[in-house]
């Protein structure tokens, strides 16, 4: 059942029943704290009355000697003499009884509620004594009277506990009305607190909620200013919306594009078809045909493989496993065939620092290498050169360090990016790269020129790129129009 309940409402719940197992033992402190307190009071007050009374009963040996001093007192005979009761004597008051006794128990003046029952109790001098009487308890002083003539005379006080009752019924109504309407206060509180803390999650809620919906990627979530816990997963949520609506944004663009792409040799090739049904043609003009709808195929069969092969390293780079290799073979061998090509007469030379091994994925450092010298043949001018150096670029390093990698150099041992960087570069003295346009190349289709362009797709820098952020490396250019290009693989170990 609560399982079901909000939040909101089970933060109200738990916080309500504390608050009332607090309030009601609350309650019952505040009683019993009262009562004693009461009780210590009425025993204080007892004594009080009695001492007071102490000096109102004098005694005179004989009747001449008894000073009248206009007052309304009361006379006892007592032995030879007498007893006056001064009219300042409070018999009885607020409920407080005061009576004068003899030894044995016999009341000479006041009043005694519980008489008949306290007349087998001994007098204790000054000491407050407990007598239980139908259910009721009093308490009694005994106060013996010391003055001359006044020997072996008592004056017992005598209050019952009710008398607190009242005050004690008023303090318990006063916290049984009060004290739970400030718990319903509380829990009111406690409710519309709870909801205020409440809402940024609801916000939250709400935003997640309305992007499902509407697939609307760019709401965001607002809360206002704050730094708080749900302030910090807030601004989690969006960058998170953000990276999504990036990467959807991309995934949209990498679709249009390669639509886009593939619309061209698709309409040539549709042209060329409709063409050469059209009309009746000479052998030699379907040979033409035939050979536009093939250039135009292989165009489109090596669109789709890189963007087959872009996507796949994209989204799934754990296909491409990664182990430990001969980085400097590699690029040898790559060099030694793409030598062969000779296109416009451009020499391709290599110079490989020996024995760099890097750990990462040899099929995919192939396709970055060969990617950048086809460029370098591509957009390379007549009888020009490509240059391609592999190098490791050592930081500050001790003696002894350097000292060893060149010993293991020496010995033609393997070295690793450890002890630096590994920089590879092509290098080519054609077209060059207009500066505005240095980091356009890198996007995917992106072609400065597509007339120059030929067999390329737009692909092969952005598969480049990729390829160095998957080893963890960084790819740059240096170029200047008309004198040439060189591109950089920056590996860190
Ligand atoms: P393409 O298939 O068109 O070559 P790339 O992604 O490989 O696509 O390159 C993008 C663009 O960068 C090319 O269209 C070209 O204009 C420019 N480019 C790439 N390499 C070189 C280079 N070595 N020299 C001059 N321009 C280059």
């Amino acid at each position: 059942m609560l399982k079901k309940r909000s939040i909101q409402m089970k933060i109200t719940l738990w916080f309500s029943a504390a608050l009332i197992v607090v309030v009601a033992l609350t309650y019952f402190v505040i009683l019993s704290v009262s009562r004693q307190t009461i009780q210590k009071t009425i025993r204080d007050t007892l004594i009080t009355a009695v001492e007071n009374n102490v000096d109102e009963v004098e005694y005179y040996s004989s009747a001449s000697l008894v000073v009248t001093d206009g007052d309304v007192d009361y006379y006892l005979q007592h032995g030879d003499g007498y007893i006056e009761i001064d009219d300042d004597f409070l018999d009885e008051v607020n409920d407080i009884y005061t009576s004068l006794c003899q030894q044995d128990g016999t009341l000479l003046y006041g009043e005694n509620p519980i008489i008949l029952e306290t007349a087998e109790m001994d007098f204790v001098d000054s000491q407050v004594q407990r007598i239980r009487v139908d259910g009721i308890l009093y308490y009694v002083f005994d106060r013996k009277l010391e003055e001359e003539g006044l020997e072996g005379l008592w004056l017992r006080g005598i209050v019952s506990e009710t008398q607190g009752e009242v005050e004690l019924s008023a303090i318990s109504r006063t916290s049984l009305i009060l004290q739970p309407s400030l718990v319903l206060l509380a829990i009111v509180g406690g409710w519309l607190i709870a909801r205020r803390m409440l809402r940024p999650i609801r916000e939250i809620s709400s935003t997640a909620a309305q992007i499902r919906q509407g697939d609307d990627l760019k709401k965001r979530i607002d809360l206002g200013e704050g730094k708080d816990e749900l302030h910090q997963l807030a601004t989690q949520f969006n960058e998170m919306f953000t990276r999504l609506e990036d990467s959807f944004q991309a995934q949209q663009q990498f679709v249009s594009d390669a639509s886009h792409e593939l619309r061209t040799p698709v309409s040539v090739i549709i042209a060329q078809c409709e063409l050469a049904l059209e009309e009746v043609c000479t052998g030699d003009e379907y040979r033409e045909a035939l050979e536009v709808i093939l250039r135009q195929s292989r165009k489109m069969s090596r669109l789709i493989g890189d963007m087959l092969d872009f996507t796949r390293l994209e989204l799934q780079p754990e296909r491409y496993k990664k182990e430990d290799f001969d980085l400097t073979a590699l690029v040898e061998d790559v060099c030694q065939d793409m030598a062969l090509i000779r296109e416009k007469g451009i020499a391709l030379t290599c110079e490989a620092e020996e024995g760099i091994h890097i750990r990462g994925n040899r099929e995919l450092m192939t396709r970055l290498l060969m990617n950048l010298v086809s460029n370098a043949y591509r957009y390379g001018r007549e009888d020009g050169f490509i240059k391609v150096r592999l190098a490791v670029r050592r930081e500050v390093s001790s003696v002894e360090e350097t000292r060893e990698e060149a010993r293991k150099a020496a010995s033609g041992k393997s070295r690793n990016s450890s002890a630096g960087e590994i920089l590879l570069s092509v290098q080519d003295d054609g077209v060059g790269i207009p500066e505005e346009e240095q980091e356009n190349i890198f996007r995917r289709f992106y072609q400065v020129d597509a007339a120059r362009s030929g067999k390329g797709t737009g692909l092969g820098l952005a598969m480049v790129r990729e390829i160095a952020s998957f080893h963890n490396g960084e790819v740059t250019v240096k170029s200047t129009p008309g004198q040439g290009s060189t591109f950089s693989l920056v590996l860190r170990g």
